[in-house]
């Protein structure tokens, strides 16, 4: 099984302020837009959240009951898109700024869908195969009501993976009575799944790392990379930049990281990750991940989790380039910092929109009943991904703010647009 991104854990204090900062951005993205308050008194939280009890029959005869949520940001574009995370540090604040970060990608890759994304409080990592179906199938039958292929179709995120589609698009194919692959993304293959969706938020961020190099007058070729996180953006991320020519001189997953200054052999660690992709207990001679973050490198990719680079150490990275995988891995103050340094960062809402580019396309295709080749997949991703980059590089550029600023403004538009052709605003 591969997970969706990375691993770890958050705390609560750290999620609160993952939204109080995302509520700014947006605030200061209308503002600069010269949208009126109540655009922002719309866009600032979820339109819907729905918490549910998932009662699951463990393998030992005991009953165990889950919490799971589900947020839908903002329908005005579309129906609702996003992942479902099964993670222990999963709280209902995290789910909401999920969603109004999937609101924002979908704007800045200009697709037909708000944000939305849910998760359920558990630990994948102690869960036999069957008691993760029971739960993948109980928390569809718990939020059917609100889902569907046109109102809000889930995806894989943190420790969920296409197996975990599949059964709930089982579960949801029984309720409807219809084989309904469009109500989710990220399945099999055999399941209507799209080609190149595995690998797809990789590809994003391995485009936007190439697209910002040339900016930076940087060479691929040699180019020293780290990359923090294991899971499945930072693995095939490791894996095309290896490829590329460009030498991976770190890495890392949630128990330690590993360093190299001639170039890690990805290959051979690709072949030893288990599914959570974890690696790095392998090794004796590990260093931490703060050590990773300062490691001196062309290029930074924070694949894990939210909270990495803040104001304490972000005076002390020594990249050129930070390109976001993960949700959420640097703090407003430290965008602050690395701009000031004249670091490029690429923020998330950008750098990460490749998956949720390609669930566009596995959905399209799921609609029309015809499917994609691989390379008509890459070829769609890379046009989107370029024009993207781009739009929101010209704007920092010409409004003069931090790329994360403009991928806002970028991101809100159609949003608060499309809201006020519907008349709610
Ligand atoms: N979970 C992914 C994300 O955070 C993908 C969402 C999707 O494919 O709908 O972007």
């Amino acid at each position: 099984m591969v997970a969706e991104n990375g691993t770890e854990k958050t705390n609560q204090e750290e999620t609160n302020n993952v939204l109080k900062s995302t509520q700014t951005v947006i605030h200061k993205a209308l503002e600069k837009l010269g949208y009126p308050e109540e655009v922002y008194e719309l866009l600032k939280e979820p339109l819907r959240m729905m918490t549910v009890k998932i009662p699951i029959r463990m393998d030992d005869g005991s009953i165990k009951i889950f919490t799971g949520h589900r947020a839908q940001h903002n329908d005005a574009v579309g129906p609702t898109k996003g992942g479902i995370r099964f993670h222990p540090g999963v709280t209902e604040t995290e789910v909401k700024a999920l969603s109004i970060w999937m609101s924002l990608k979908c704007g800045i890759v200009d697709l037909p869908y708000g944000g939305g994304k849910g998760g359920i409080v558990c630990d994948p990592r102690d869960m036999s195969f069957r008691e993760l179906e029971r739960l993948s199938r109980g928390y569809v039958r718990a939020i059917s009501q609100i889902v569907g292929p046109t109102k809000d179709i889930p995806a894989p995120d943190v420790f969920t993976n296409s197996q975990i589609m599949a059964w709930m698009m089982d579960e949801y194919s029984r309720i409807d009575e219809f084989n309904s692959p469009g109500f989710i993304t990220g399945k099999p293959l055999v399941l209507g799944g799209s080609h190149g969706r595995d690998s797809a938020t990789a590809k994003g961020v391995t485009i936007c790392i190439r697209e910002a190099a040339k900016k930076k007058g940087i060479q691929i070729e040699g180019a020293r990379v780290v990359v923090q996180g294991f899971g499945n953006a930072g693995s095939y991320l490791s894996k095309f930049m290896h490829d590329a020519g460009a030498k991976v001189v770190g890495i890392s997953d949630a128990y330690g990281a590993l360093y190299d200054p001639n170039g890690l052999d990805i290959d051979y660690l690709l072949d030893r990750r288990d599914s959570f992709g974890t690696v790095t207990k392998l090794f004796n001679n590990t260093i931490s991940n703060k050590e990773l973050l300062e490691l001196e490198c062309d290029i930074l990719v924070p694949a894990a989790i939210e909270n990495q680079i803040t104001k304490d150490n972000a005076h002390d990275i020594r990249a050129k380039i930070v390109v976001e995988a993960a949700n959420g891995p640097t703090t407003l103050e430290a965008t602050e910092i690395l701009t000031d340094r004249g670091i490029l960062l690429v923020p998330d809402v950008l750098a990460s929109a490749g998956g949720v580019t390609v669930s566009y396309f596995e959905w399209v295709q799921n609609n029309q009943g015809y499917y994609w080749s691989e390379e008509e997949v890459e070829e769609k991703l890379e046009k989107i991904m370029v024009k993207s980059f781009n739009s929101i590089y010209d704007t920092a550029q010409t409004r003069r703010v931090d790329m994360r600023l403009a991928a806002y403004m970028v991101g809100v538009r159609k949003m608060a647009e499309a809201s006020r052709f519907r008349g709610w605003i």
